[in-house]
């Protein structure tokens, strides 16, 4: 009797138990799958695409957020209150840095020495004598170029840990490693988001950075430009797999023309004026965000074959295309690379 009283209980609880255990089921599997959120934003100067997967919430406004506090909070010119505005108004006295601005400034110093001072990074008054990219580009007057040249070079940086001193009128710049702390500081964010499973964000076409297996299993394709031909065809691809970086300078993303002359962003800190290399781009892929950014600039101004050979020193792979449109590239990024159909 008791037992067949309790039975329709038991019943009762079973079934309950299963489809509790159902939902659970269903939730698990369901949360297993990650969601696709895409977004276009604006942040250093650049259009920013992102795609993110992942099992939770929609995150992507928080990557355009963290490019702006990045610019606003360290690199910034303009705003003054900037770590690098702050640096340059200290007229010579030391200043300190925070931790991580610190390690990326130790990284630009020591990459400026292995480049012999390729990557200057107190360019920054000769870059704003030009304009490049600005509003009032234009070929400075000779002396005026002469006389802030030199208050440059990267042995006017004194940096000891977290304390930093420039010689007096020496400014710093890190326009051609913006990019690159972005992807670096972006990649920490997502590492520490449990739920995002992948993701690609690319600044502005020349720095990008991937993270993680696409749900298809299949790798990050990655456009390279033709630098003559920047409207049409691609060149072709880069297939990456998540946790590498590629990053791309060209002679043809910034500048005007002059007498059939192209006046570019990308300068010779030796001479203050755009760089004449044998390279029109180069994309660099590295493991690290910062250093394919740094490397990319630093092979532009290096030309293909000093480029090359900075290259080995960080482990990176690198692709040169010359003003004929010959493509160089490391034996390394031959496993990246592939030429779109248009060009083979
Ligand atoms: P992008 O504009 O795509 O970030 P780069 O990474 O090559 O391109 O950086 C170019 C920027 O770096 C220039 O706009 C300028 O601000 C700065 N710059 C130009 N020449 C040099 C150089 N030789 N060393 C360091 N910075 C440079
Ligand atoms: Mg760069």
């Amino acid at each position: 009797e008791i037992n067949r009283k309790a039975n329709p209980y038991g019943k009762f609880l079973l079934a309950a138990v299963c489809a509790a255990g159902t939902i659970a089921l269903c939730q698990a599997v369901y949360a297993a799958e990650p969601e696709l959120y895409t977004a276009t934003d604006l942040a250093m100067d650049t259009v920013v695409t992102e795609s993110i997967y992942t099992t939770g919430e929609d995150v992507t406004g928080e990557i355009g957020t963290l490019l702006r506090k990045i610019e606003s909070d360290w690199l910034s010119w303009t705003q003054e209150d900037s770590m690098i505005a702050r640096i340059n108004a200290s007229e010579g006295q030391t200043m300190e840095v925070p931790d991580q601005l610190a390690s990326y400034l130790e990284k630009v110093m020591q990459l400026s020495e292995n480049s012999n001072g390729a990557l200057d990074p107190t360019l920054g008054k000769v870059i704003r004598l030009w304009d490049i990219g600005g509003e009032n580009p234009h070929i400075p007057d000779e002396y005026e170029l002469k006389q802030l040249l030199a208050l440059t070079g990267y042995e006017k940086v004194h940096l000891e840990g977290k304390k930093i001193t420039l010689d007096e009128g020496c400014t710093l710049d890190l326009g051609a490693v913006g990019k690159g702390i972005g992807c670096a500081e972006i990649t920490d964010y997502l590492q520490k988001q449990q739920k995002i499973t992948a993701g690609l964000v690319n600044l502005g076409g020349s720095s990008v950075l991937t993270y993680g297996t696409k749900p298809d299993g299949s790798k990050w394709q990655i456009a390279i430009t033709d630098p003559r031909d920047t409207e049409g065809d691609y060149l072709g691809a880069v297939a990456l797999d998540g946790g590498e970086f590629l990053s791309t300078s060209g002679d043809y993303e910034k500048y005007f023309m002059e007498d059939g002359v192209r006046y570019h962003h990308i300068l010779d800190p030796r001479t203050g004026s755009p760089a004449h290399s044998d390279v029109a781009g180069v994309t660099i892929v590295t493991k690290d965000g910062f250093l394919s950014d740094a490397l990319s600039t630093a092979c532009f101004v290096l030309g293909q074959e000093e480029g090359q050979q900075l290259l080995e020193k960080y482990d990176a792979e690198g692709l040169f295309i010359d003003h004929e449109g010959t493509i160089t590239m490391t034996e390394g990024m031959r496993q990246y690379f592939h030429l779109s159909n248009s060009q083979k």
